[in-house]
């Protein structure tokens, strides 16, 4: 039985009774959670993974992905990324390697780390068509349907792919006359596969197939969206959300043979289209929980696209989203490095944390509570402990100040804190000298 399945019977299984253990919420919240659809568990068979619960009402998670994409790239620098991604703590890896070793560096990410990690299958399967013919247009819709099976069956926690991106939503995005037609690598590469053979899209077509292999798994389906905006001026074209609405009712049929689902999301957005983006994929996608990819706000920070994504996403998880893929300093420009990967991965941490502390999250507004007294209280071993980059902030502490019971050296002897804690706080002085 999937985990959806129980969930919809009122039992309890271990993982609902773990990962509300970690959200400091009832097993019961999660277990309902699930059967409405609006939180799905990821999981493993590999036993070394703690699983992860995402969606309504729980802390908003992060991913990182790592990946092997040009001739250079190898499983072991690869590898580094996947210890800088661990070390800042992210909640989910993927692995979206298109050429090399695939197998090879999957089968030491899954046998090892102990957060859930999802792939995209496409990537093996245009990889193995490119290496065995030379070209990855050579692949069969059995190729994709068979590579699904294949990475499920591994262990993978979250399955990505296309399956809304038909041949109805190519000829509406060509209408729209959009100005980056396309950004996404898996979904241009099906996208031109499908108009090169004239044919419409195998995971739309057969969806029945991918159901039961994520259900004989139990793997949750995370629905990409080839349509995501390349640049704000695209955001919320008509072939983006008709994209939407479709994959709106694939949740539907999903849920019904007992799979849970997420949907993936944007990619470029202005400010103000983030809340409207996030709302209107709850309501298409009946509450599933939502996976943005940022969202970033302005294509102008080249360089600087983990601070976009960043503000991006606290707005994205203020308005519902539930889930921030990450995104690095290198976005747009080149590979991430294994620094790149430890900045997007906090850069989207704070996002995440803003947004749950915007959205009345209790645990995450005592965490900022905790931080503030520590502060006022100049107990800087205890701010090093509540930030969300200890390092980084005992790091820059231990650069410039000195004592462990003083004012830093921002404003020194003009400590503000000092200064006003005689006159703003005289009951509790009068508290302590008694
Ligand atoms: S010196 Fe300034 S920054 Fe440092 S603790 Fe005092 S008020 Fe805060």
């Amino acid at each position: 039985m999937t985990i959806l399945e129980s969930a919809r019977r009122g039992e309890l299984t271990p993982e609902m009774i773990r990962v509300a253990e970690k959200e400091g919420v009832t097993p019961e919240f999660i277990c309902d959670g699930i059967a409405a659809g609006n939180i799905v568990i990821l999981k493993s068979s590999r036993p070394q993974v703690d699983p992860v619960a995402i969606g309504k009402g729980l802390f908003t998670k992060v991913s990182a992905s790592v990946g092997m994409y040009e001739t250079t790239d190898t499983p072991d620098g690869e590898w580094e990324k996947v210890e800088q991604a661990l070390k800042a703590h992210t909640d989910t890896l993927m692995d979206l390697s298109v050429r090399g070793d695939i197998e090879g560096l999957r089968e030491r990410i899954l046998s090892t780390v102990t957060c859930p990690v999802g792939t995209l299958p496409m990537y093996q399967t245009l990889a193995e068509a490119e290496a065995k013919s030379g070209s990855s247009v050579h692949i069969t819709a059995d190729d994709m349907i068979e590579m699904i099976e294949r990475q499920a069956k591994e262990g993978v926690a979250f399955l990505a792919m296309h399956p809304g991106t038909t041949l109805s939503v190519i000829q509406r995005a060509k209408e729209e006359g959009r100005i980056d037609p396309l950004v996404s690598y898996g979904g241009s590469h099906l996208i031109g596969w499908m108009l090169l053979n004239k044919t419409e899209n195998p995971l739309y077509t057969r969806f029945d197939e991918i159901i039961a292999i994520c259900k004989k798994y139990d793997v949750v389906l995370s629905f990409a969206d080839g349509m995501r905006p390349g640049c704000i001026a695209d955001s919320l074209d008509a072939a983006q959300v008709e994209e939407l609405v479709l994959l709106g009712s694939l949740c539907r049929r999903a849920r019904e043979a007992g799979v849970q689902v997420m949907v993936k999301g944007p990619g470029h957005v202005p400010l103000d289209e983030i809340e409207t983006t996030v709302k209107l994929q709850k309501k298409l996608c009946h509450g599933a929980p939502y996976f943005v990819f940022g969202c970033l706000p302005t294509d102008t920070a080249a360089g600087m696209d983990h601070v976009t994504s960043a503000i991006g996403g606290a707005i994205a998880a203020y308005a519902g989203a539930d889930f921030l893929c990450y995104v690095t300093p290198a976005e747009h420009i080149g590979m991430p490095s294994p620094e790149d990967v430890y900045e997007g991965v906090m850069a989207s941490r704070i996002a995440a944390h803003a947004g749950d502390v915007a959205k009345g999250h209790e645990q995450a507004i005592k965490w900022d509570f905790d931080m503030s007294v520590a502060r006022r209280e100049m107990d800087w071993k205890k701010q090093f402990a509540l930030s969300i980059d200890p390092e980084t902030a005992e790091r820059v502490w231990r650069e410039r100040s000195t004592s462990f019971t003083s004012e830093c050296t921002m404003c020194g002897k003009y400590c503000a804190m000092r200064i006003v804690e005689k006159y703003l706080r005289p009951n509790q002085n009068q508290e302590a000298r008694q």
